[in-house]
């Protein structure tokens, strides 16, 4: 294992990042942007590989920033039930801009005596002009794509289970094997729920069986609170979408929630947990559990994983009134494990 100090490890990146530098000019143009020590045409400037390390008991766990995508007005049918002016104050309350949002992707790498597993494939530069930079980040990790052993899936949109597979859609994993809960495959590879879809969701649907068919013979089914590996525990998490499945990374007495999208952005979906994203697909199941999980890993301190947190994409939950309130891992000091 290209396993580095014991203390936490973090990239260069993750440095920048974190310092508040925008995550989005990591795709193009580096080379000249980093010679000139600074972008062209007002992006923001180009950044050191995205990954971000932290330990977990005598486990190595590696945040892989992807990029991110761009919504724009969010303020209008983002939230179903929040007023454009209740989604407004929300995002200017927390200094962020009102005429788009950005939606990070992270991906999570767990080092096991077995090798790497990873939670989420992320965009693989199919989504997003500046997205796809996962495994890239994964290599400047340490870690060829190629060797990864495992890739356990959350659920089935497009955002994380893009990168399954390239353009040509040739698997980016040969040797892994692919994790996927059951009622996640039970339902999107029901013919019927296909046939019955929405013109909306027919994309979806056909996304789903082609990144999953080069990898036909490597699947795993896990239904419900499964064991996937030893210090892996699936944690079903449904309503986001029929299948969504959390995952609790445990060694020796340490634990971190791999989340998935039990909440969108924290600064909107934590601070509302009672808000019903655009993405969920049935809101109030995944209202339902997004309350029990958040109350789960606030009462027991459980360091989370969100994918769609800012980079680097892990930290606490503490309950504040109404809500959440997200506290970022680094915040409460940076050689903590
Ligand atoms: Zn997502």
């Amino acid at each position: 294992m290209p396993i580095g100090r014991k203390d936490l490890l973090m990239g260069a990146g993750a440095a920048a990042l974190a310092a508040g530098v925008g995550p989005a000019a990591m795709a193009q143009g580096q080379g000249q942007a980093r010679a000139q020590g600074q972008a062209e045409d007002g992006a923001a400037p180009a950044q050191a590989p995205g990954f971000y390390r932290f330990r977990l008991g005598s486990r190595v766990v590696t945040l892989l920033h992807d990029g991110a995508g761009r919504r724009p007005n969010p303020t209008q049918g983002f939230v179903r039930n929040a007023s454009p002016e209740q989604v407004a104050a929300a995002l200017q309350a927390e200094l962020m801009p009102t005429e788009h949002l950005d939606i990070v992707y992270t991906l999570t790498a767990l080092e096991t005596p077995e090798g790497v597993v990873l939670f989420d494939t992320g965009t693989g530069g199919q989504l997003g002009a500046t997205a796809g930079q996962a495994p890239a980040n994964l290599r400047a990790a340490g870690h060829d794509p190629a060797q990864v052993r495992m890739v356990v899936m959350t659920h089935f949109h497009g955002d994380h289970i893009s990168g399954l597979t390239d353009a040509e859609n040739r698997p980016l994993f040969p040797q892994a094997t692919i994790v996927v809960p059951k009622a996640e495959w039970d339902f999107w590879m029901d013919d019927g729920q296909a046939g019955r879809a929405p013109e909306a969701m027919r994309n979806a649907f056909a996304l789903v069986r082609r990144k999953f068919e080069p990898y036909r013979e490597r699947i795993r089914q896990i239904d419900g609170a499964a064991e996937v590996a030893p210090g892996i525990r699936a944690v079903p998490t449904p309503g986001h979408t029929p299948g969504h499945t959390s995952y609790l990374l445990t060694d020796g007495g340490a634990q971190a929630m791999v989340l998935g999208d039990v909440t969108n952005r924290p600064e909107l979906n934590l601070r509302n947990p009672g808000w019903h994203l655009v993405f969920d697909m049935d809101a109030e199941q995944a209202e339902a559990t997004r309350r029990r999980i958040l109350d789960r890993v606030a009462s027991d301190r459980i360091r989370c994983i969100g994918y769609h947190f800012p980079f680097p994409a892990n930290g606490y939950v503490a309950k504040e009134g109404e809500g959440y309130r997200y506290i970022p891992a680094l915040w409460r000091g940076t050689l903590e494990a």
